[in-house]
């Protein structure tokens, strides 16, 4: 791995049976540093610089800068998601959200338009210029998914798809990688490792909260796993609190906060008309509180970007 000064070389496989001593002193090894964690090309020890994540055609995610991806839960018409995208275009976000394939808790509730939701997506984009990012929840699905996204998502409840996760890692398109219900920060940088190791390095983080015990919101969004990820790994990390929360209100303050913990960005869902929304309205920023948000987080970036010791 070619970094700025040094060129890292990383053996694995190897847990705990090579001794350190025996590079040190060949020529061209200036130090051998044992990877202490399960996860390791993840891992900060593997590499200390911070990994951006490159889109194709430019965008960039973890380089400083504040990504914001937004968009519906679901891709539902043609008119939908062309007045979603015209709306995050125009208040400056970077990335365009929307689900053709959904994972949906029911079998009963709407499951995407699959192949015509992805068309949709592309005509959105060619009319925007948005990159896209769209679920893919099954291996055979890869191929067609990635015809139209620029970023691949795999969804909380894939996080443990080991099948799925290799099958990304062998294909070129960046992997947005959301939090499992559940999961450890330990779990999620295995589950990010699935995919390192089998050859796409280009693995963007997620927070969207956990289950925990309270009824306020629809999860517990947990914010210190931001640190955390800084702490243990060189991926970009961002955070989505509208899945987090499920409630409309609550979006904007945890948005701010996300951005003011570190975060490389935010998910936003917002929706043209939330009441008529398919799926997951009742926590879609209508385009007027989606426009107060963004300019919100404008202001916070650029405050935040003032402020060296929060770029890793
Ligand atoms: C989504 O972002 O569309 C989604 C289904 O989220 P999650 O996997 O976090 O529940
Ligand atoms: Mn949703």
């Amino acid at each position: 791995m070619g970094g700025r000064s040094r060129t890292a070389v990383g053996i694995v496989g190897n847990d705990g049976a090579v001794d350190p001593g025996r590079f040190v002193g060949m020529p061209g090894v200036s130090e051998a540093v044992p990877v202490s964690k399960p996860y390791k090309q993840v891992s900060r020890e593997w590499k200390h610089e911070a990994t951006i994540v490159e889109l194709p055609g430019g965008a960039r995610i973890g380089d400083g800068s504040v990504t914001v991806i937004a968009g519906p839960c679901a891709v539902e018409s043609r008119e939908q998601i062309h007045a979603a995208a015209e709306i995050v275009h125009e208040l400056g976000g970077h990335v365009l959200r929307g689900g053709a394939f959904k994972p949906r808790s029911s079998p009963y509730s709407f499951q995407g338009l699959g192949e015509r939701g992805l068309e949709l997506l592309a005509a959105a984009k060619q009319a925007t210029g948005l990159k896209i990012v769209t679920e893919v929840v099954a291996a055979v699905d890869i191929e067609l998914v990635a015809r139209y996204a620029d970023v691949l998502q795999i969804g909380a409840r894939n996080m443990q798809n080991f099948h799925l996760l290799s099958a990304v890692g062998e294909q070129p398109r960046p992997v947005l990688l959301k939090r499992g219900l559940m999961a450890t920060v330990e779990e999620l940088l295995l589950a990010a490792e699935y995919v390192v190791s089998e050859g796409n390095p280009r693995v963007v983080l997620c927070e969207r909260g956990v289950r925990g015990f309270g009824a306020h919101a629809r999860y517990t969004l947990d914010l210190s796993i931001v640190p955390a990820i800084r702490e243990s790994s060189h991926l970009p990390v961002i955070v989505d609190p509208s899945h987090a929360t499920g409630k409309r209100a609550f979006v904007a303050p945890l948005a701010r906060a996300a951005l003011a913990a570190g975060a490389d960005g935010v998910m936003i869902e917002t929706h043209p008309d939330p009441q008529q929304a398919l799926c997951d309205g009742h926590q879609a920023l209508d385009p007027d509180e989606f426009a107060a948000l963004a300019a919100e987080l404008r202001a916070l970036a650029a405050h935040l970007s003032a402020r060296p010791e929060t770029v890793t």
